[in-house]
């Protein structure tokens, strides 16, 4: 039975000046803005997803879509409070129409590679194929196959699941999602408290005063 929550809109995280204006790709022409991520920036996992989906209804109110809330339902149920998650995309524009998707992943992939540089999380967790062969890249890459592993990228375990759109699309698919958020909960879990014991460490044993 699926536990009861409550969806939430995250805060959106503004993006940085170089990038709020971006005009790289087709998309520039779709957004009404860069959509640069939401959540925590300063947690440890990142859940990075393909565009950004609607956020605002027809009269401008915000609201949570499907594939947040499917993501949000999973997370809560592996444990996580919304102040542990932090979201991002492949391509920062949401798409309106059709356009040119190997061309725009391309053109966005400056930006995650600076985002991620500078938020240095020690997990990256890719839901939909897209997202797992964007920053893999690697076009055979797929989550069927690398789900229930981890891989060693830039610094970071990089973990893979099923789109939440996909998830909600196959309710079947649901048991999987969540049993590899639990996965990644049981990681954070581990690096967040070797984090704390590494920062407590330095705290009881400070370091040693250089002589002058
Ligand atoms: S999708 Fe990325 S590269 Fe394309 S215009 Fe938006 S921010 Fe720039």
């Amino acid at each position: 039975m699926r536990v009861a929550f409550e969806p939430i809109i995250f805060p959106e995280e503004r993006p940085p000046e170089h990038a709020a204006l971006c005009d790289r790709c087709e998309l520039s022409g779709h957004r009404n803005r860069v959509v640069w991520g939401e959540g925590n920036p300063g947690t440890s996992l990142v859940v990075l997803l393909d565009n950004p989906g609607a956020r605002e209804n027809r009269e401008g109110v915000p609201f949570v879509c499907g594939t947040r809330e499917t993501l949000q339902q999973a997370a809560a149920e592996a444990g996580f409070r919304p102040d542990e998650l932090y979201v991002t995309y492949v391509v920062k524009c949401r798409p309106r129409k059709a356009y040119d998707k190997p061309a725009a992943r391309r053109a966005c992939s400056a930006h995650l590679s600076f985002q991620l540089m500078r938020m240095r999380p020690k997990l990256l967790f890719c839901l939909g194929n897209v997202a797992l062969q964007s920053f893999l890249g690697d076009p055979e890459a797929e989550v069927k196959t690398m789900r229930g592993s981890w891989i060693e990228r830039a610094g970071m375990a990089v973990a893979a699941s099923y789109h939440p759109l996909a998830v909600r699309r196959r309710p079947v698919l649901y048991a999987h999602f969540l049993e590899d958020w639990r996965r990644v909960a049981a990681r954070y879990r581990a690096e967040t408290a070797a984090g704390s014991l590494a920062q407590a460490g330095k705290a009881d044993n400070p370091p040693s005063r250089q002589p002058y």
